[in-house]
């Protein structure tokens, strides 16, 4: 009989591997890729989405057609359980679905904590599907509001307001932030962003936490603001999927991988992307800048494995990540460990960047 490889979720890497799987893979494998979505969704891209930039076939992949012009199956489902000792994932539509190995690649759910009101009236990005109606519903709104001052608020409410001009909307995007503005960069880099929203007119709250909405207003701090609708991003977590199957989490509920990609303990459980944290390195996030290096890796040993080798390859992180967000009008922010900077030239490289995968993924 044939081995089984199921692919769980079509993160960068389980994807990557899939492209090229025909060319290294035993004859004697069949392989099954599970999403709950017929299209896998960029949310790197939407940046350039929501500016107007890029159309809804640049930012998404058809899954059934990725997988039938790659020699597998796709299964339109949403996995709800893992029982690893039989081997099998159970759907939310009650399907049961065996694997000799699984490689988990599901990125991150949304959290919407215990903010009253946040869970009725904010829009998500996750599930990605989310993403072409949230989009239209941010553009056209009278008063739209950004919450969340990380690098994916400042690059969605930059990008919001750059269409929103173009498109002669009078009201500006008002971004809104517990804590300061990108936390992670250096001040220099805080300041030139500071200064780059207030001339692009948008109305910024810094170090003001929402603590609750109802259906007309958000309250954050002594504020009380008008909203039309409200894209909320923060709390991005990992999924419970994986505590619920007793496979090693860390405190935060994020998949525990050895080097070699492989859930600690269980050999035949491999896990890529965000949802997921090295043991040995549990600071080094994994961001889509490193999924390229992850599939080299996690393709070599699922081959290895299915060969019946038992040494397999190492994972090693980059030291530096690199990050380019899109500012809007043509302007990006590149950073790389301690470098940074705005300017156009940083623009173009994420949009070469978005184009390469489009096209590996696309044809
Ligand atoms: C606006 C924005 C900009 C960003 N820009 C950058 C950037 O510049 N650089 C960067 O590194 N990161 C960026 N990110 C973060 C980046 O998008 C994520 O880190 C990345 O998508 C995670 O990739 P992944 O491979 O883990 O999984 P994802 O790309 O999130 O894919 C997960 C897949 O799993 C599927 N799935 C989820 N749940 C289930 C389930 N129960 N059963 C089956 N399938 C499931 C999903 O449908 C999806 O297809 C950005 C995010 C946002 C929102």
């Amino acid at each position: 009989m044939s081995n089984q490889v199921l692919f769980v979720g079509a993160g960068y890497a389980n994807l990557s591997v899939l492209k090229n799987w025909r060319k290294h893979t035993p004859g004697d494998t069949e392989w099954t890729l599970i999403s709950p979505s017929r299209y896998k969704y960029f949310p790197e891209m939407m940046g350039p989405y929501m500016e107007g930039r890029y159309s809804l076939e640049d930012i998404r992949v058809d899954l059934a057609d990725f997988c039938q012009r790659n020699g597998g199956r796709f299964l339109e489902e949403k996995v709800t359980a893992v029982d690893q000792n039989r081997k099998t994932v159970l759907t939310e539509s009650g399907k049961s679905v065996s694997f000799d190995l699984i490689s988990v690649g599901m990125g991150l759910r949304q959290e919407t904590g215990s903010i009253p009101g946040v869970r009725e009236h904010a829009l998500f990005l996750n599930p990605h599907e989310e993403i072409p109606m949230t989009t239209a519903s941010m553009q056209h709104t009278e008063y739209p509001v950004v919450a969340g001052g990380g690098a994916f608020g400042v690059e969605l409410a930059l990008s919001l307001q750059a269409w929103r001009q173009a498109n002669r909307k009078k009201t500006p995007v008002t971004l809104v932030t517990s804590g300061p503005l990108l936390p992670e960069e250096k001040k220099e880099v805080r300041e030139n962003v500071r200064d780059l929203l207030d001339a692009r007119g948008l109305l910024v709250y810094e170090n003001i936490p929402v603590e609750r909405m109802d259906g007309d207003v958000i309250y954050a701090g002594s504020k009380v603001l008008p909203y039309g609708q409200m894209l909320w991003l923060d709390g991005a977590e990992p999924p419970l999927i994986f505590d619920y199957a007793n496979l090693p989490v860390d405190d935060k509920g994020f998949l525990l991988l050895s080097s070699t990609l492989q859930a600690v303990g269980h050999p035949h459980v491999f896990g890529t992307g965000a949802a997921t944290v090295l043991q040995e390195e549990p600071d080094v996030s994994k961001g889509s800048m490193t999924a390229s290096q992850e599939a080299q890796v996690l393709e070599e040993n699922l081959n290895r494995m299915l060969r019946g080798k038992t040494k397999l390859k190492t994972f090693k992180p980059p030291k530096k990540e690199a990050m380019i967000l899109n500012l809007g009008s043509g302007t990006g922010l590149y950073r790389r460990g301690s470098r940074a900077a705005i300017n156009k030239h940083a623009w173009k490289e994420k949009k070469k960047l978005d184009k390469n995968i489009m096209k590996e993924y696309s044809s």
